[in-house]
């Protein structure tokens, strides 16, 4: 059969079934029409139409087929022809249908006679809920567009199914291989454990009507709606310099790819033509590419995949009017949010008090997001595959990032078990809490500085509640982050007073604006629209405010009012070289002389530090060492420059250590290096948060940590059962002669000290 004649065959069925749909018969009545117009439109001998009921795929309609076995032949998910099209979500086309391996005969169905066999799951919400086939005497395959045109009335015959209630609901929803609990292994991002129900970050669009009234009118929809498509990935595109980490470029460069390309534009308009809606063409036609796409084992494909699943989300969100993300929705009840991946400010849109964890396709553990999210308290399972396919909307789901896995629609014990662990680490966080008042000194007697690290107004009560010496980093860029504009001078004083008021007597270091990396500023194009290869080395933090003095100057001019009669501690991100410093420290003391000038009340004290991220400025900390108050290592950055690997990719997010001994014999020696100067020490970045890495900081001789509100108690506790000069002398043997895993030997030095460093 011709291209055309398919999809006039597809469209005279269509406008057929159009018909049968909306005639005023039973829905068993509508089916036994059904095959009898599928059967003739498609020049089969046989059509079948086989439908989930108990879990059990029923024949519910034939025509060629004997009429006794209608609601007699039933066939379980994975067995013969049927069940095995149905577990596979696989269209097969044979054209001996007994030499397939998995043919099994049913004599009560009489079909014997006939040879060839072609059948293509009956699908809805991405499962079989049902199998049309159908049969011919001529052992012949049938021909590429036949099988189109079946699948595309396949789709039509999923709207009836679910309109007549054919199907039970839960049925429909899952097919039954995934109505009971699942496990779903990942990676452990923020630690913590929760139970919600799923709420998908985009939401999965509902598909009113397959069948179209107005051609015409369905073809401008999807013209306008891929006019709107291209434009906003164009968009996109122009604004790559605020990449979202490093798969951002091949991403986009690969959504520009798809979004352009005309072989999938007309696939969909050809579905038009045949008489879908435009929603349901592009859902018939990504359904193919995911039949197509499951048949290849690629991990490279599947990546690509998930591209096209976005843009075709995309294109439906736009056709449908169906926009926003849940947040945009508002959350119902405790909700575990369900994405491919987020940005920091999409996660901040979030109800927090309804929000109680997060699962992420991707995801690493230094990615904003994550970052975020930790400060938020609320755990992050990432690296979870195939979770569209597994969990559905509302689902019950167990997170448990202490394991590292999610349960779906956990059944009775698994929830009894989970209860318990719940208990123990609310247990846990108590004993922590307890450590609230008590100064972190080691066993030796050396007081460690813990301080913790925050970003938003709502971080402030935190301080108290983990009984942290003080704010180490206020990423103040996340006042930017979440604002749709950027923030005005008022607004920047207020926040940075009410900052200070919120600490009392306890030190708060600010960190002038680091945006660019994965801190995406929707409103500000600060790189004037050039494309950056690799956003996280490009022009971000301390060199964009350099650049762009009038932020810089306004911040600076925020923080020295706000500090009015206080110590003002002001660190600068990305510091690569002593002259940045130099130029960043003086746009402050204009600023402070201006102010001055003003009479204004103005600080105490401006202590100014730098942030070491870059490994460069290592080596020329002598220089900078003088004019310094204190040094922040923000290690996040720098082991991602140390290592050259991505933090935000989550390919590489287990492939580098933060305890090799590159890195600790790099922190070391800066440590060494500085031991001479007067200045502060600390280490801001996340490693200092966990348990094992924090040991080993506190064996190279860092005695200041700024780390996640979180981990606070867990670090005091750790502090205390520490004696340093007995891990300093370990580590500095195994760093001079590194062991195969350090991890491994430190875990097992802790370990026989009764040291909990999980
Ligand atoms: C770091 O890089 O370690 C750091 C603390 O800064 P950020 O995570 O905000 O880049
Ligand atoms: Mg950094």
């Amino acid at each position: 059969m011709p291209v055309t004649s398919a999809v006039s065959a597809a469209r005279t069925i269509l406008t057929r079934l159009h018909d049968v749909m909306a005639s005023r018969s039973h829905a068993q009545a509508k089916l036994n029409t059904v095959v009898e117009v599928i059967g003739e439109g498609l020049d089969s001998e046989v059509c079948s139409v086989y439908l989930l009921r108990e879990g059990m795929l029923e024949l519910f309609a034939t025509k060629g087929l004997a009429q006794e076995a209608v609601h007699v032949t039933r066939m379980a998910i994975g067995e013969g022809l049927v069940g095995t099209i149905a577990d596979n979500i696989e269209t097969l086309n044979l054209a001996e249908a007994t030499a397939h391996p998995d043919f099994s005969y049913r004599p009560e169905t009489g079909e014997e006679k006939f040879h060839s066999f072609a059948g293509v799951p009956i699908v809805r919400r991405e499962r079989a809920v049902g199998v049309l086939c159908v049969q011919h005497a001529d052992p012949r395959r049938y021909e590429e567009v036949e099988i189109e045109a079946l699948q595309t009335v396949a789709m039509v015959l999923s709207e009836l199914i679910a309109g007549a209630g054919l199907v039970d609901d839960e049925d429909v929803a899952l097919g039954p291989q995934q109505t009971g609990p699942a496990r779903l292994p990942g990676l452990i991002l923020v630690k913590g454990l929760a139970a919600g129900n799923a709420v998908f970050h985009q939401p999965r669009i509902t598909i009113e009507h397959v069948m179209a009234e107005d051609r015409d009118a369905e073809l401008q929809r999807v013209y306008l709606a891929f006019d709107k498509m291209r434009e906003q990935i164009d968009k996109m595109a122009s604004q790559a310099e605020f990449g979202v980490g490093g798969e951002h470029e091949e991403v986009l460069e690969t959504y520009k790819m798809f979004a352009y390309d005309e072989g999938w534009s007309r696939r969909i308009i050809e579905a038009i033509d045949s008489g879908l809606t435009a929603e349901a063409a592009i859902e018939r036609v990504q359904q193919r590419t995911r039949m197509r796409m499951r048949q290849i084992d690629d991990p490279l494909l599947a990546d690509r995949m998930h591209d096209l699943e976005d843009l075709s989300n995309r294109l439906l969100r736009i056709v449908s009017g169906q926009m926003g993300t849940a947040a945009s929705q508002g959350l119902r009840s405790d909700t575990i949010l369900i994405a491919r991946n987020l940005g920091p400010a999409e996660l901040l849109e979030y109800d927090k008090r309804r929000l109680k964890g997060v699962i992420l396709e991707e995801g690493s553990l230094t990615a904003h997001v994550v970052i975020v999210a930790r400060a938020m308290g609320i755990p992050v399972l990432g690296r979870v595959r195939s979770l569209r396919g597994v969990v559905r909307d509302g689902d019950p789901l167990l997170l448990d990032a202490e394991k590292g896995e999610a349960t779906v629609r956990p059944i009775e014990a698994m929830v009894e078990a989970f209860d318990l662990r719940f208990v123990k680490s609310k247990e846990r966080a108590a004993a922590y809490a307890a450590l609230r008042d008590v100064e972190p000194f080691t066993r030796d007697g050396t007081r460690i500085t813990v301080m913790m690290n925050a970003g938003l107004r709502d971080d402030m009560p935190n301080l108290a509640l983990a009984g942290a010496d003080g704010v180490g980093l206020f990423r103040t860029e996340f006042q930017f982050l979440v604002s749709a504009t950027l923030p005005a001078r008022e607004r920047q004083t207020r926040l940075y007073r009410d900052v200070l008021d919120a600490a009392g007597d306890k030190p708060v270091v600010f960190r002038t604006v680091d945006i660019g990396g994965d801190k995406v500023l929707p409103y500000l194009r600060h790189n004037d629209g050039e494309h950056e290869e690799n956003p996280a080395m490009g022009w971000r933090a301390l060199r964009v405010a350099l650049e762009r003095e009038g932020l810089l100057k306004v911040q600076a001019r925020s923080l020295l009012e706000a500090a009015a009669g206080r110590t003002l501690n002001v660190m600068f991100p990305m510091v690569s070289e002593p002259w940045e410093f130099d130029a960043a420290c003086a746009v402050f003391e204009t600023q402070r002389k201006f102010l001055k000038g003003q009479k204004k009340l103005l600080p105490e004290a401006v202590r100014y530090g730098a942030m070491l991220e870059v490994p460069a400025l290592a080596e020329q900390l002598d220089v900078l060492a003088p004019r310094l108050s204190f040094l922040s290592i923000g290690t996040n950055d720098l082991t991602q420059f140390l290592f050259a690997a991505d933090r935000a990719n989550p390919k590489l997010a287990e492939r580098y250590d933060w305890l090799s001994p590159s890195i600790m014999r790099f922190l070391k020696r800066v440590q060494l290096n500085l031991a001479g100067y007067p200045i502060d020490i600390t280490v801001c970045g996340e490693m200092g948060g966990r348990r094992l890495e924090a040991l080993a900081l506190l064996g190279i001789g860092i005695r200041r940590l700024s780390i996640t509100p979180a981990s606070v108690g867990p670090i005091k506790e750790l502090v205390r059962k520490v004696d340093l000069p007995e891990l300093g002398q370990a580590m500095t043997q195994w760093l001079a002669s590194p062991p195969p895993s350090l991890r491994d030997t430190l875990s097992a030095w802790a370990a026989e000290r009764g040291i909990d460093t999980d």
